[in-house]
């Protein structure tokens, strides 16, 4: 297989070589119920996971049901969720958005796309991300990673994340459209950086056409094999001392 071959041809050894580097991908932020996958991805605009997943703790210990939420006061919901940025609006977002909840459908979060996107601050990112990982409801989300990875992939040469997100869907098979997302977003954060992607140490380097990459930075000593997984950077384990 070469990069230049047609992307449908590329694409299951894409899948396969990302599936056996990330096996078991799973939403970064911490959740119980869907609406509170749904307030945590509304936080998560511009923000890490990481900080979302600080600041959700005191929020939905606070606010339980959407009900608590559309009656929460602006102040309240926004001193909560100062730290993750462009707070007044993702305060105001989720005010209003769990509004629309109570009002639309009895306080419970809907399971489709069609419904979720007709609520305020709702797009077909967040809709994705909530019916895939709290629904369990195939979904690819198309954020910053997903649709850098897919121009340089040769998945699809549009920017704008609806356009991208419909050129996947032939291209990846449904069931997995949940993980491929899960996985090219961590090959995104671990790898194929926005700034220098570390092509030269890639598992998909064979497979990649590098679309618009013009400064790999790594060497090429490592091409084809497989990266290994750093999901997390492990703390300093310290020797115990001897007895004295
Ligand atoms: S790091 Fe390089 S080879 Fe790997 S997916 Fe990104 S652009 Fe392609």
């Amino acid at each position: 297989m070469t990069p230049d071959a047609p992307a449908a041809d590329r694409v299951p050894a894409i899948l396969a070589t990302l599936a056996e580097l990330y096996p078991e991908p799973r939403c970064g932020l911490d959740f119980e119920t869907p609406l509170q996958l749904l307030v945590a991805t509304i936080l998560s605009a511009q923000c890490t996971d990481r900080r979302v997943n600080l600041v959700t703790p005191a929020l939905f210990a606070k606010y339980r049901t959407a009900a608590d939420f559309a009656k929460a006061t602006q102040k309240s919901v926004e001193k909560l969720v100062k730290t993750t940025g462009f707070f007044r609006n993702k305060a105001q977002n989720i005010r209003l958005c769990c509004k629309a909840i109570v009002e639309r459908h009895g306080g419970e979060v809907p399971g489709t796309l069609d419904e979720l996107v007709k609520l305020p601050g709702v797009g077909r990112k967040t809709a994705n991300v909530v019916l895939g990982d709290a629904f369990g409801t195939p979904g690819i989300t198309v954020d910053t990673h997903v649709g850098r990875l897919s121009r340089r992939l040769g998945l699809t040469t549009h920017v704008d994340p609806v356009k991208v997100e419909y050129d996947l869907m032939p291209l990846v098979p449904q069931p997995e459209w949940t993980t491929f997302s899960h996985r090219v977003i961590l090959h995104g954060r671990q790898v194929c950086h926005a700034r220098k992607p570390d092509c030269g140490v890639c598992a998909l380097n064979d497979l990649c056409p590098k679309v618009g990459v013009t400064a790999p930075t790594s060497p090429p000593t490592a091409v084809g094999g497989l990266t290994p997984r750093p999901t997390r950077t492990p703390k300093a384990v310290r020797k115990p001392r001897a007895a004295s």
